[in-house]
This record gives structure tokens, sequence and C-alpha cells, in this order.
């Protein structure tokens, strides 16, 4: 209901109150305009009397005549009416502007008609007080045209014409005295450095200003269901501020809407450009009773969905998030975890283009004392900065190694089981042992075994990891590099890592169909790594006409949502079985 009503309100100046400033601080109410009217009367009417009155009151004994006082009250009336228009604008002058125009033709009629000539000078006060009223009106026109220019000016963001942080700031710190309840989104555009450096400040500029004006034009449309205000923070980060929603899918659903016309399409000097950005939001009053800890806030959750970078890129702020806090309570879920032995794994089915099964992928999950499932892209990087992956490695390597020895016995499949391994842990010098130890206690034959590591293994100590690297593959096992492209590692480290299988990472699957471009580039990387002597797997494949690609450039193998989700172990079991 409150969205509808709020759609309905949606056209008003939302955006204009920022724009044009807040509402003028200096107000004099109405009680003041109607005391002026009813001090004008009372001075008007003791005008009349005084002035037409011959008779005389004694000041310290010597008589003055009442006539003298004609001068005071016609100076208060004046007042009042130079009180309107300083203080009324426009309202003020129109008010002042009858009550002279009726005053004049009743003072002409008083001199020439009834002869009463002590009302002339009436007249030329009448005629100064009326200047007197347009000049002030009108100066105070100009003024305020004036000081409106140089406030828009000063709230306005020069290149794209949003309203800028200040005005922003200005606003939200209106509605937290309101008491009005918003939500404060901090967006960044995602790789735009990239665009920045490879295209020239000019294109980047353009496409910020075409980010604006969609934003912009959403804003100002119906379509989100909440009344929303678009604002440019600076370089690439943009705020935006959603008001009169009803509860958090609301504000979900907003952001959604801003990310999708973002991620449409964008064509300048006949280049493609697919946006995509960070969003980041934090609530008033739930989050933060105040607007310098709300942006805080937001932007926390922002940094930490980018630093995730995952496929969703919204997040809602947690005091989880605060970091020092964060990393210590995630330390002790994750001391927790691996005391109570709640770290468990879900397998992820790989295929080859037929749909016939390769194997599984070993992926760990944490359960911590709540029941909560953690996600591992929050776990493994805290696991990695206290130095305990190696613990939580070896206890999905027992757990997801102990399933599939009993699977391969069971059923006699010639599947692969993948697991990943840090390369802290790989560096470790019982590595060998830990890995021997799984292939002789579960009777897993080595070939049958296969470790994924990442390019950035060959960021340090090249030679080192290339020597542990060496030994695995003289055991027999396989070696997977993991996320291919997403490090920096070069080709001629590369080609020296005897690996078996290329992973191709989900971001270069997910732009693949977006451009000719995009999708050379995977096709290069698989020739590539077939050259290399390598299998090439597809990570993160979630559509068909992405399968299509794939089997078009010769692809080996597939792994995905679209085929098959990470499994808990039971269900993993079933598919082997083919239950
Ligand atoms: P990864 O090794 O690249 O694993 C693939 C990730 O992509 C998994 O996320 C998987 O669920 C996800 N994925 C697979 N297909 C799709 C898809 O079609 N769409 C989408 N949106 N996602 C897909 P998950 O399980 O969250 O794991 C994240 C990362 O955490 C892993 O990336 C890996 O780097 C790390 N990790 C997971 N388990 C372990 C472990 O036991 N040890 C270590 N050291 N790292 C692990
Ligand atoms: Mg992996
Ligand atoms: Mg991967």
């Amino acid at each position: 209901m409150k969205r509808r009503e709020a759609m309905d309100k949606k056209n008003d100046q939302s955006m204009e109150d920022v724009m044009n400033g807040l509402n003028d601080r200096l107000k004099f109410s109405w009680v003041t305009y109607v005391l002026l009217f009813v001090l004008y009367f009372v001075t008007t009417i003791f005008l009349t009397i005084v002035s037409d009155n011959n008779s005389t009151f004694n000041v310290f004994g010597n008589p003055i005549p009442l006539r003298t006082l004609a001068g005071v009250f016609s100076s208060l009336s004046n007042i009042c009416i130079i009180f309107w228009v300083l203080f009324y604008k426009k309202t003020g002058f129109i008010t002042s502007m009858i009550i002279l125009g009726i005053q004049f033709p009743l003072l002409l009629r008083k001199i020439f008609v009834l002869h009463v000539y002590s009302s002339i000078p009436g007249v030329f006060t009448n005629i100064f007080t009326i200047v007197a009223a347009i000049i002030i009106y009108y100066n105070d026109v100009r003024l305020s045209k004036y000081q409106q220019g140089i406030r828009k000016q000063a709230v306005t963001d020069r290149l794209t014409g949003l309203p800028n942080r200040f005005a922003c700031y200005e606003m939200m710190e209106e509605l937290t005295k309101k008491k009005e309840e918003f939500a404060l989104v901090m967006i960044d555009l995602n790789n735009f450095r990239e665009i920045n450096d490879s295209m020239g400040f000019n294109v980047g500029n353009e496409v910020l200003k075409a980010v604006a004006e969609r934003w912009r034009k959403l804003a100002n449309s119906s379509e989100t269901g909440t009344r929303d205000i678009v604002a440019r923070q600076s370089g690439d980060e943009f705020i935006l501020v959603v008001r009169e929603y009803l509860d958090d899918s609301d504000v979900l659903q907003t952001i959604r809407c801003y990310e999708r016309v973002l991620e449409e399409k964008l064509t300048i000097d006949e280049c493609d450009y697919y946006l995509a950005a960070s969003f980041g939001y934090a609530e008033f009053p739930l989050d933060a009773d105040n607007v310098e800890t709300l942006f805080t806030y937001a932007n926390t959750a922002m940094y930490e969905i980018k630093k995730i970078n995952g496929s969703n890129h919204i997040m809602h702020f947690t005091k989880e998030l605060l970091r020092e806090e964060h990393t210590l309570e995630m330390e002790r879920k994750l001391r927790a975890a691996l005391e109570n032995s709640t770290i468990y794994f879900n397998l992820q089915p790989q295929y080859n283009m037929d749909h016939k099964l390769r194997g599984f992928e070993a992926l760990a999950r944490m359960r911590d004392e709540s029941g909560q499932i953690v996600s591992p892209g929050e776990f493994i990087p805290v696991a990695e900065k206290i130095g305990i992956i190696d613990k939580v490695d070896s206890m999905v390597f027992v757990k997801s190694a102990e399933l599939f020895g009993r699977l391969l016995k069971e059923t006699g499949a010639d599947i692969t089981l993948s697991l990943n391994a840090s390369v802290k842990h790989l560096m470790k010098s019982d590595f060998m042992d830990e890995l021997k130890g799984l292939l002789d206690t579960y009777e897993i034959p080595a070939g049958n075994l296969e470790v994924e590591i990442t390019e950035s293994i060959m960021l340090d100590s090249a030679d080192k990891a290339l020597a542990c690297i060496n030994r695995i593959k003289e055991m027999g096992i396989k070696i997977a590099i993991d996320d291919f492209g997403t490090g920096y590692s070069s080709l001629s480290y590369l080609s020296k890592v005897p690996a078996d299988l290329l992973k191709i990472d989900k971001s270069f699957i997910d732009e693949m169909n977006k451009s000719d471009a995009s999708k050379k580039y995977v096709a290069a990387i698989v020739s590539m790594g077939q050259i290399m002597n390598m299998e090439v797997i597809s990570e993160g494949v979630e559509d068909d006409s992405q399968i299509e690609t794939l089997r078009e450039i010769g692809c080996d193998y597939i792994q995905g949502f679209i085929w098959g989700r990470p499994l808990p172990a039971e269900e993993a079991e079933k598919l082997v079985k083919g239950l």
C-alpha cells in the first residue's frame, strides 16, 4: 500500500528538494501576518480619527493638538506595509499593493471632493510607500534568484548534473530530523578504472554521464515503487537514497532496478560497455541513528561485497561487517567449527560436454553454533589471514575423501575428486604426507585425485611452489589451475606448471556471450590450455547459450549451476549411484 502511495507521489519534487535547496529556514508565521493586519487597521483608524480632529491634549501643562499624532500613526501603518513586503515576499507585496491601491483614491476623494487639504502629505506618503515597496520587492527577487543560482552550483555535480554529496547529506539530515525512515545505498562502479586507463578520461566521463542519466530517469519514474534520489559522491561512486518503503525487500527490489538499468549495454563512440556495480546499504534508523554512521556502514557493506567478488552485488550492512570485530568473530566461529567438526563439504559435479560425469569439486561449508551456514567467501579469507587454512582444508580433504573412497569401491566409477588447496597449505612440509595418507587410508587411486591451485601461487616463491607441484605430479595426483585469468602469473611461469586441467574463471564465462571479442578471448584461453597439454573446464556456467558457445570453441568440461549446484554428500552419492 505504502509503495502504491509512494508511486503516486513519485513525481513530486523529491529531486527538486535537493536541487533548489531545502525550504527556507527563515519562516514568519501567519500569526505575525494577521497581527500586522490588525496593527495596520488600528493605526489607520486612529489616523482618520486624529487627522480631522481639532481638539488638544495636555503634556506637562502644554496644550498639544491631537492632529500632530497623525504622523506617528501614518509611520506605523507604513512600517506594517514594509514588513509585509520584507517578510512575506510575493504575498506580502500583493497585500500591500492592494491596501495602498485602495488608500490612494480615498485620499484623492478627500482632497478633491471633500476639500480636506490636510490629506495632501498623505498622498505623497502613499506614493513613496508604493515606490519603496516595489524597490524592496524587486531587489529581493533579484537577490533570491542569485542566491538560488549560487546554491544550485554548490549542490550540483558539474559532470553529471546530479545533486552532489553535500546536497544529499543535507537532505538526509533533514530526513533524520523528521524521523523519516530511509535507506542509504553507496554504489561503486566495478572496474571503472580499467575504462579510464584503457579508453581515456573523456570516455570515462561519458560513461559516468550516461550512468547518471539512466539513474536520474529511473529515480524520476514510478518504476521502482519507492521514492528515490540519486546523487554523485565522487569519481565512480554514487549515492542512492531510498524512501517510503515497507521493508527490506522493497529496498532490495529498488536497488535491483538500478542494477538492471546499469547493466544494459552502453554504447559510446561505437564501443559497447557492460557495466556492473557494487551496492552496499544501511537503513535509518534500523542500522544507525545519524547520517555520518550510515555513510560509514553503507560504505563498509559496499566494500565487503566488492571484495567477495561473487555474482551477488548487493549487501545490507550488518554489525558483523565491522572489520576487526568481524575477523575476531569469524576466527572464534572458525575455531569452534574446527573443534566441533562442523566444517563439512559439498560436492559440485563436473561434466564433459556430453553431460557425462567427470567428477566433483569438494567445496568447504561451515555451520556456526547457531546452525547458520557461513559462505566460504567469508570464512576462507579469514582462515588464510589467521593461518588456519590448512586445518580447514584438511577437514574437507578427510571428510570428502572418506565418502569418495567408499563411492569408488561401491560403484567402480572412474571419477575425479578435486580438492582446493590454499598456497600456505600446499607449501607446508607435510603436505605430501597428508595427500599420501588420504590415498592410503581411503584407498583412492592417485589418478582419481586432483589438487586445485590458483595462479597466485606463482606470485611468491615460484620455484618452491613448482617443486611442490612436481612432487604431487610424481605421486600420480592431477593438478588443476583454478580461477584462471583472475591472477597475474606470466605465461612463461604457467608453461612450467605440469597441470592437467585449466579452470576458466566464471567472470570470463559471464562475459563470453556479450560480445564477439569476449568469446574470442575464451576461445583463445581454451586453445592455449590445450596447446599446453591441459584439458579445459569452464566454471560458473549458468545457461544453455553458454554451453553452446563452449561446445563450439572446443572446451572439454563444464562446472556450473546449469548442470549441477554444489550438492550435500548424500545427494552426490545418489548421483554417482544413478539413483
Ligand atoms: P572455486 O574453487 O573457484 O569454487 C567455485 C565456486 O563457484 C564455488 O563457490 C561454487 O559454488 C561457485 N559456482 C560454481 N558454479 C557456479 C555457477 O554456475 N554460478 C555461480 N554464481 N557460482 C558458481 P563457493 O563454494 O562459494 O566457493 C568459493 C571459493 O572458496 C572457491 O572458489 C574456493 O576458492 C574457496 N574454497 C571453497 N572450498 C575451499 C576449501 O576447501 N579450501 C580452500 N582453500 N578454498 C576453498
Ligand atoms: Mg576451486
Ligand atoms: Mg574457481
